[in-house]
């Protein structure tokens, strides 16, 4: 690399990072009005179990409908939001809306009693002391019980202040609302904090199942994941279900509950009321 060449790549970092860093400075007065305008949509994917196929809940992914750029996909906006404190905002707007539409499929008589909805929530919201507070509020006003709600929360989240973490998840946890351990196996995780924390459920990264019966290094993890949900009494989702052979696999390992394109893709939650109503398919409602 000559000397030359050294310097035209540095500049060329240093525009793209300040390209980067005017793009976020126009981004963020936009997310916060777009939060107001009511930008945000949710939709929901099924969560199946793995024996029956019946869907036992749905899981809430945000998109936000921006003006000029479609669909904006959540891996884009909410790293922004949690580094400019939008989050808070930003997660009370899902958790609201994911309570309403799981009270109107309760109205609309759609789902049973035991159908959950999950609820992705960031690290910076659980050291919040408002969360419970929010969800219990948001539970009681829609006539709804702590165990229909599921909170998703990813591992980074429990490495970067486990102490102000885990006694959030814990109040949580005594309320009555089921945890779950999102991307398992991704990142910072060890035994030791799982043994800490109050969790329900461990979520198999989809980067472990898509390797499942064709990479052996995969699909020993996904077993052990498996086996360590059960010992330690949690149940287990598999998420990124692509293939029928991955869906077989998992049944014969043991899998409770599965998630993926295979069994369903994210909906808004008017095509989701419109496809477990049809007339004809009473199955849906318990088991597409
Ligand atoms: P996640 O919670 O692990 O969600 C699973 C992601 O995998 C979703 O991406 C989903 O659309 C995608 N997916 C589902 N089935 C398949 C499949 O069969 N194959 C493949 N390749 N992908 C599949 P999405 O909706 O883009 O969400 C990305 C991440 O953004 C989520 O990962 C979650 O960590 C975060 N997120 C989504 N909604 C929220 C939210 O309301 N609050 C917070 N804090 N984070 C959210
Ligand atoms: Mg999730
Ligand atoms: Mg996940
Ligand atoms: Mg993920």
């Amino acid at each position: 690399l000559s000397k030359n060449e050294g310097r035209n790549r540095s500049s060329r970092f240093t525009d793209r990072l300040r390209d980067l860093a005017r793009e976020r400075v126009h981004t963020e007065p936009a997310l916060r009005q777009g939060i107001e305008r009511g930008e945000l949509v949710l939709f929901y994917q099924p969560i199946r179990d793995v024996a029956e196929g019946h869907v036992k809940g749905v899981e809430a992914l945000v998109r936000w409908n921006r003006p000029g750029h479609g669909m904006v996909p959540p891996d884009v906006f909410i790293p922004l939001a949690e580094d400019t404190g939008i989050i808070g905002q930003l997660g009370e707007w899902v958790m609201t809306e994911a309570i309403r539409q799981l009270r109107r499929w309760r109205d609309g008589g759609l789902v049973g009693s035991d159908f959950h909805m999950a609820v992705n929530v960031s690290p910076l919201q659980l050291v919040t002391p408002s969360l419970v507070g929010v969800i219990r509020r948001l539970l009681a006003g829609h006539g709804l019980k702590p165990a229909d709600l599921t909170i998703e929360i990813t591992e980074s989240t429990m490495m970067s202040d486990l102490a102000s973490i885990s006694n959030a998840l814990r109040a949580l946890a005594d309320y009555g609302v089921a945890l779950s351990i999102d991307d398992f196996g991704t990142r910072y995780s060890s035994l030791a904090n799982l043994r800490h924390l109050p969790a329900h459920q461990l979520k198999i990264d989809k980067s472990f199942v898509a390797g499942l019966g064709k990479n052996r290094a995969d699909s020993t993890l996904v077993e052990t994941v498996i086996g360590l949900a059960r010992g330690l009494g949690m149940s287990c989702v598999a998420e990124g279900v692509e293939t029928a052979g991955q869906m077989d696999l998992l049944r014969a390992l043991g899998c409770d509950l599965a998630q993926g394109y295979h069994l369903g893709r994210p909906q808004t939650g008017p095509e989701l009321t419109t496809a477990w109503a049809q007339p004809l398919a009473p199955a849906q409602v318990a088991g597409n």
